[in-house]
């Protein structure tokens, strides 16, 4: 079932329609096979933790963009109309405007959250040789990793260790990101999150106005400029 059922609805016959659809399908893949790896591995995130985005804002391709603003009309539709006018819920000088440092969850976006998020931790690389290898994220106490069964450290695994110490090696990111990949042209640069999404809604709305009604209760909204 789509996230963004409503939204898609109101896109059909746009070439942001197809954009959502393939992105929601590299979301879906990125998830079954994390799930696969987190249920062999039994590897997960400490609860709570965040400190990944704490310091950190995404840098967004237009169709990450657009996917997060389309999950954000659908989902949480009061807080896109507010980030289109320029306010973020959680403003602050450095790390991501959509943390939620009161919530154990911490992101407020998390059905819409860009790749990185997706992959950070939950994902191994591809050496130069053609090998998987995978390194317990930065972030993760070393205490924790210490009381694991074997004991693991913060260190570059090699896939033959990373199978022996968690019984499954995660996803390649390069393997994930493929089928984005093929949409995204060469020369597009990434633009981070608080200077992409507030303009990205608004035009997301304005494609929806003239593709038909972008109000859920029915009522037109006046069309909004790009
Ligand atoms: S979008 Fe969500 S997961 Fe990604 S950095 Fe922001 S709060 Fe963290």
């Amino acid at each position: 079932m789509s996230q963004i059922s409503g939204i898609l609805e109101k896109l059909e016959g746009t070439s942001v329609y197809d954009v959502l659809i393939n992105m929601e399908e590299a979301y879906e893949r990125i998830s079954e096979e994390q799930s696969s790896w987190y249920e062999k591995a039994k590897f997960t995130c400490p609860s709570g933790c965040g400190q990944c985005c704490e310091n950190f804002e995404p840098d967004l391709f237009e169709c990450e963009a657009l996917y997060m603003a389309a999950w954000m009309l659908e989902n949480q539709r009061e807080v896109a109309l507010q980030i289109a006018d320029g306010s973020f819920p959680f403003e602050k000088a450095k790390g991501c405007q959509l943390y939620n440092p009161a919530s154990d969850y911490h992101c407020s976006i998390y059905g819409g959250r860009p790749y990185v998020c997706r992959l950070f931790g939950a994902s191994s690389s591809y050496s130069k040789e053609g090998r998987k290898s995978w390194k317990p994220c930065k972030f993760y106490p070393s205490s924790v990793l210490a009381s694991h069964t074997p004991p693991l450290e913060h260190r570059q695994y090699s896939e033959e260790e990373t199978l022996n110490v968690l019984g499954a090696v995660p996803p390649a990111m390069s393997d994930l990101m493929q089928g984005a990949l093929s949409f995204i042209p060469d020369s597009e640069r990434t633009v981070v999150i608080r200077d992409i999404l507030p303009a990205t809604i608004k035009k997301l709305m304005w494609i929806m106005n003239m593709n038909g009604n972008d109000n859920p209760n029915g009522t037109p909204n006046a069309p909004m400029a790009a």
